[in-house]
């Protein structure tokens, strides 16, 4: 499930301090892509049990009224093409712009929801003053402060009821056909990863449309196994400048990776991975999905040795830490060198997330690294943890009962998720660890 809401208007209404604050708040994560992309950002955040994508279409900079009014266009353009519903944000201090209404008469021509969101209205006085926006006409309005917070939530309550009930955690998998998802930055091979791999295989079952507009899903059946990819290599927004191509890969990613249960995030040898690479891997990460990291291009790779390949792993594993217990392949879309190993890779990632490990056998196991290694002593008091159960959900999460849970720190926790790492297979799969009062 994909929910993607994007925040527009016109300079200084304040929708980066919004975001800020929607962000941080929920303690989700900030992927500031300024420098790429300028001053827009995306990120992820959840109210109310709801989890939903958030894009802020960002600033430019101050220029001609020409330039506002083709930035604009653009920043209203990318909204409606990326997003199911719009926060149209305004500045109560400021009153009703020029810029406003050439926006407001934008949106009106779209069927995407607009939430407009008078901000700045941090007091009683400015209450009274924000009345005056009623005169735009929107259904749909709230009066906000991002700075103090007062009137964030009955707008994100009226957003968040849109999205329908995540039923994640509550549906039986087994029947479900795997998800795989070829994320990646522009050229990195992952429209000639697909070719190679339909050109191969003969026996695609059908072409099922995607649950969006922005991603393919093609169904395979191959050695026996049944997949689907989900793509979004095929589509290309036309777009005259970089930075723009660039900040839709990013959303499609995102909107695919949602869709899937693994993502084969495809890197460039040559390249190396870069810092947009990483923002995406720890998004999908954070998204709990499944991953296998694929080296593309590996036959460019001049004057490669026995150990080439893993220095290179090594490497790659520095940078994606800490959660890089993953598998990582070399391959070669141009040559089809292990292309299908990389649907083997994600085939057995996917058993690895589905993996459900028996109660006794978990506490078997884990309370005897518990024993081995206990956790350090807090204010006098010993910590002990009684017993340890997985729970039932998709991303393996496993539950801790211990007689003091909030005094378990960050270094024991990670000495416990190693230990479910080295016991239990869950290579490329991020698992969650809960502690509980018992
Ligand atoms: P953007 O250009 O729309 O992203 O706007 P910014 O988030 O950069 O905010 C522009 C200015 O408005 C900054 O100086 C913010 O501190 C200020 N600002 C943002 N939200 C509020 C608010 O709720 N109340 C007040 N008084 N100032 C705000
Ligand atoms: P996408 O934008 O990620 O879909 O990337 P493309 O599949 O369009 O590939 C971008 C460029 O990289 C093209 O010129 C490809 O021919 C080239 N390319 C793709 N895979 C390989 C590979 O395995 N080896 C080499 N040497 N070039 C490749």
């Amino acid at each position: 499930m994909s929910f993607t809401v994007a925040i527009v208007g016109r300079p200084n209404v304040g929708k980066s301090t919004f975001f800020n604050r929607l962000l941080e708040q929920r303690k989700a994560i900030v992927d500031d892509v300024s420098g790429v992309t300028r001053d827009r950002q995306y990120g992820v955040t959840d109210w109310n049990g709801k989890t939903f994508n958030v894009i802020d279409t960002g600033g430019f900079v101050a220029g001609s009224d020409d330039v506002f009014e083709s930035e604009i266009r653009k920043q209203v353009k990318i909204a409606i093409d990326e997003a199911d519903a719009l926060i149209f944000m305004t500045d109560v201090a400021v009153g009703i712009t020029e810029l406003d209404e050439a926006m407001a008469d934008m949106l009106r021509r779209y069927k995407t929801p607009v939430f407009m969101a008078v901000n700045k209205v941090d007091n009683s006085e400015r209450q009274l003053a924000a009345t005056e926006f009623y005169s735009m006409g929107f259904d749909e309005i709230f009066f906000l402060s991002s700075m103090t917070g007062s009137g964030t939530g009955e707008l994100l309550d009226a957003i968040t009821a849109l999205i329908p009930e995540d039923k994640e955690d509550a549906v039986n998998t087994d029947a479900a056909i795997p998800r795989f998802a070829i994320i990646g930055q522009p050229n990195v091979g992952k429209s000639s990863l697909l070719n190679a791999l339909i050109g191969e295989e003969r026996t695609i079952v059908s072409d099922i449309a995607g649950t969006t507009r922005d991603t393919i899903h093609t169904h395979y059946n191959l050695y026996q196994k049944e997949f689907v990819l989900i793509d979004t290599a095929g589509i290309r927004k036309k777009s005259k400048e970089k930075d723009d191509l660039e900040f839709y890969s990013i959303i499609r990613a995102i909107k695919a990776m949602d869709e899937a249960d693994i993502c084969l995030l495809v890197l460039d040898a040559e390249k190396g991975i870069t810092a947009q690479d990483i923002n995406i891997y720890s998004l999908a990460a954070r998204k709990g999905k499944g991953i296998v990291v694929l080296v593309n291009k590996w036959d460019a790779i001049e004057g490669k040795e026995t150990n080439t390949a893993r220095d290179y792993e090594q490497n790659l594993k520095k940078r994606l830490a800490p959660f890089n217990d993953i598998p990582i392949l070399f391959i070669s879309a141009k040559e089809k060198t292990r292309i299908f190993k990389a649907i083997e890779l994600a085939m057995e990632v996917y058993e690895n997330k589905q993996r459900k490990i028996t109660t006794s056998q978990l506490n078997e196991i884990m309370l005897k690294a518990v024993q081995a290694y206990r956790a350090p002593v807090v204010r006098g008091h010993a910590i002990t943890i009684k017993y340890v159960t997985q729970l039932p959900t998709h991303t393996p999460s496993f539950a801790f009962f211990s007689n003091f849970p909030d005094d378990i720190k960050q270094p024991y926790k990670n000495y416990l998720e190693n230990q479910l790492r080295k016991n239990f297979n869950f290579r490329g799969v991020p698992v969650r660890l809960f502690f509980r009062k018992k």
